[in-house]
């Protein structure tokens, strides 16, 4: 607002310097410039009374008046130019980011007339407001864009058929969570899900079949994790979570609980298949507390390693390895 202002009475040819309460100059146009002739840097925070050449009460008391007034208010101060001393200075009290400020105008007297003074304040009035609807429409616009931004992202995020995230919305998180859980010392559960025999499904049933009973699967995860684990679907049949902060007991009796629930799905398998239905493996990975050593890879090579122990262990299972310091993992 205060900048909207300050650029809009360069406008003007006229002599105008925005000024505070105690009358120091905060803004000036170029005609005030030339009218003292001084450069605006110069002018800033300079007193309009030192300026005008009148006694400081005086000016005080004449901007107090104009603070207070809608109106825009002259002081028939004999202002000293050397060719004439025949100016006014005019007065408005205007709200600069909600401090009281005091617009002021050195005219002519000749030119000093109320009818036009009303008429140009109005004018100032309606360039502000234009102004001020710009500014509005340009935020909304910037919001809508944001908004519009972060939508995207979230798609940029989201895996179309199940409706979880997808592999970059699991690494983002994982990373994160792997973070804090360095920063706050507290444990984390790596678990990789894989359903099993998949393509004897997909053989049996059929592609499409086969794309329902992933669904399933990604809503029976979603629905039995706690609102802070997170879940995707990391590629193909393959889902990844995290528990954070839970032993590895917890996050073991987690992970069976989630192999039961889908059991209980019972959907049907391929005779080909390990199981009369559709059953899932599970392979984690703990990293205690006091274990920040290792790189996210090392975390997800035990992983896979605990889920194709889980796969030769007869599938429907899960396996959990721990990270340990100085070790790629522990079979
Ligand atoms: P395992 O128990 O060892 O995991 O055996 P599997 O058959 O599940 O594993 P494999 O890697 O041999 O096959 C995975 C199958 O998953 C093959 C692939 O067609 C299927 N699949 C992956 N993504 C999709 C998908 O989006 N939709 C469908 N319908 N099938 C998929
Ligand atoms: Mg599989
Ligand atoms: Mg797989």
């Amino acid at each position: 607002m205060r900048s909207t202002l300050a650029e809009y009475i360069r406008l003007f040819p006229e002599p105008i310097a925005i000024v505070n309460s105690s009358g120091e100059i905060l803004a000036i146009n170029d005609g005030a410039s030339l009218f003292w002739q001084q450069d605006a840097q110069e002018l800033m925070g300079k007193s309009l009374a030192a300026l005008l050449q009148q006694l400081q009460e005086q000016v005080q008391a004449w901007l107090k008046l104009c603070q207070g007034n809608a109106q825009m208010l002259a002081a028939p101060f004999p202002i000293p130019k050397p060719e004439t001393d025949q100016w006014v200075i005019e007065g408005i009290g205007v709200n600069l980011d909600d401090e009281p400020a005091i617009l002021t105008r050195i005219v002519p007297s000749v030119c000093h007339n109320q009818q036009l003074l009303a008429a140009q304040l109005q004018q100032l009035h309606t360039e502000l407001a234009r102004q001020i609807a710009l500014v509005t429409e340009l935020q909304r616009r910037q919001q809508a864009l944001e908004q519009e931004k972060q939508h995207l992202q979230i798609l940029a995020e989201l895996d179309p058929l199940t409706g979880l995230g997808n592999r970059r919305f699991f690494d983002t998180a994982l990373n994160q969570l792997w973070q804090q859980a360095q920063d706050q010392g507290h444990a984390l559960t790596l678990a990789l899900i894989d359903i099993d025999d998949f393509k004897a499904y997909n053989d049996c049933y059929g592609h499409l079949a086969g794309d329902r009973a992933l669904q399933q699967v990604a809503q029976n995860l979603k629905a039995h994790l706690r609102s802070n684990d997170i879940v995707a679907r990391y590629g193909g049949e393959e889902f990844a979570l995290v528990l954070s902060d839970v032993s590895a007991d917890t996050a073991l009796q987690i992970v069976e609980r989630i192999l039961h629930h889908v059991r209980e799905l019972k959907i049907p398998q391929a005779e080909t298949a390990h199981h009369p239905y559709i059953t899932v493996s599970g392979g984690l990975c703990f990293i205690a507390a006091q274990e920040s050593q290792s790189t996210l890879t090392e975390i997800f090579a035990i992983a896979d390693a605990a889920l194709y122990q889980a796969k030769q262990q007869g599938r429907d299972r899960c396996v959990l390895l721990e990270c340990l310091q100085n070790m790629s993992f522990n079979p």
